[in-house]
């Protein structure tokens, strides 16, 4: 921690703040400024007393942490970038990584014909929501284990790798038995329980961001899943809350080079969440795309107009087809595959 002192304080004070450091277990470093001193305390934060609640001293001005809250998320525990291989595909290399389907798992004929249609036109993964974070209790919640069968029938017929929303610690064993990847959804992104739940299973984490979630919380929210043992996890932008109504949320493509800089971990970009709207979402794919983006997480929908959730953002099948032909350019623009 930095500490900054007040200026003009007297030998006294002084005296009374370094004294304090050295009761809390840290080595005070004096640098004497022309106006103001400031120190710098030195030991280790996770095993002493927080240094923070000398921001309310009178001779203090402010207190500033010099490390960053995460650890194992950060690109300085790890330069190079995580990758990690999921029914054979490689996630966060060379191969930009398309998770597509419908928003909800309806019943057999969708889940089936859209995971057949994903998988001609170039997806890798079924997406498919079995358990659904609706925003009214009476919306359609998810068929549940029903759904979860449903993926697995998908995944057998397809090979296409299934990834699924995980809402409760208690179906953590239930989920990771059906899914190749456990999706975080945003409304449980800060769901630390929930977190370490998905990270025991041993299946790689998809971690969504929060509506209103900061970068910095994103990240320590990824750090629940890799200090529980688990180091396959991906973060995944979903637009956040912003004035905006025109989108249903503002998609943060700077999160791409954020991520990229302040972590190793792969990020996936989900337009759908992100616009609410479907003729917005090819645009979306491309620039998260030439921006870097790992993977995409589209929701595509044999027949929006009578989609059971989010039909104003799915795209139809033949949607999804043009738009894969559409990114071609632009995957090897970005020198990816
Ligand atoms: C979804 O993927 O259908 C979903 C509910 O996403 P989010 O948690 O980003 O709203
Ligand atoms: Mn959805």
């Amino acid at each position: 921690m930095i500490i900054v002192l007040k200026p003009g304080l007297s030998k006294k004070d002084e005296t009374e703040v370094l004294r304090e450091i050295k009761k809390l277990g840290y080595r005070p470093h004096v640098m004497r400024g022309v106006e103001r001193i400031v120190v710098g305390a030195i030991g280790d934060e996770r095993t002493h007393p927080s240094l923070e609640m000398l921001a309310s001293w009178p001779q203090v001005e402010r207190v500033m942490p010099v490390q960053k809250r995460y650890k194992l998320v950060s690109r300085e525990a790890h330069k190079k970038t995580s990758t990690m291989t999921v029914r054979g595909q490689v996630i966060g290399a060379k191969k930009i990584q398309v998770m597509a389907g419908p928003c909800s798992v309806e019943d057999e004929r969708q889940l089936l014909t859209t995971a057949h249609a994903v998988k001609k036109a170039g997806a890798t993964f079924l997406r498919g929501g079995a358990f659904k974070p609706r925003t009214s209790p009476y919306e359609f919640q998810g068929l549940g284990r029903k759904g979860l069968k449903l993926l697995a029938k998908a995944r057998r017929e397809t090979g296409l790798a299934i990834i699924t929303e995980m809402l409760s610690e208690s179906h953590a064993g239930l989920v990771a038995e059906y899914t190749d990847i456990i999706q975080i959804g945003a409304r449980n992104s800060q769901n630390f329980q929930l977190l370490i739940a998905a990270a025991k299973t041993g299946k790689p984490v998809l971690l969504k961001r929060g509506l209103s979630m900061r970068i910095e919380e994103w990240l320590l929210a990824g750090e629940y899943v890799l200090s529980n043992d688990n180091p396959n996890l991906l973060f995944c932008e979903r637009g956040i809350r912003t004035f905006e109504t025109y989108t249903r949320n503002t998609l943060d493509l700077s999160t791409i080079p954020i991520i990229k800089q302040e972590s190793h971990c792969p990020i996936i970009i989900d337009p759908s969440q992100g616009a609410g709207r479907a003729e917005l979402v090819a645009a979306m794919c491309k620039g998260a795309v030439a921006m870097g983006a790992d993977g995409l997480l589209i929701e595509v929908h044999p027949n929006p107009a009578e989609a059971w959730s989010d039909g104003a953002q799915q795209l139809t099948l033949q949607g999804f087809a043009q738009l894969m032909e559409e990114l071609q350019p632009f995957i090897a623009a970005a020198g990816r595959e």
